[in-house]
């Protein structure tokens, strides 16, 4: 058994598992996350995303409608 490498004695020693995606820490395969704490993690930033991604969209409509006006508004004086 000495000739195997570490890798194979990682696998082993851990067997088949995944990653949390909020902390990183090694789980079963068959969980998608680690803890009820780590869910809450995910739950939170989804959240804080959704509402950045909709600050990003207003700013682009905003943008847009500017660059709108300043393309139109010469033709119209
Ligand atoms: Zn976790």
């Amino acid at each position: 058994m000495s000739q195997a490498s570490w890798k194979d004695q990682i696998k082993k020693k851990w067997g088949p598992h995944s990653h949390c995606p909020v902390c990183g820490k090694a789980m079963a395969t068959d969980k998608k996350i680690c803890s009820q704490s780590c869910k809450d993690n995910l739950a939170e930033g989804e959240r804080k995303q959704k509402k950045k991604g909709r600050f990003q969209c207003i700013f682009l409509i905003v943008m847009m409608v500017g660059m709108i006006l300043l393309l139109f508004l010469p033709g119209l004086f």
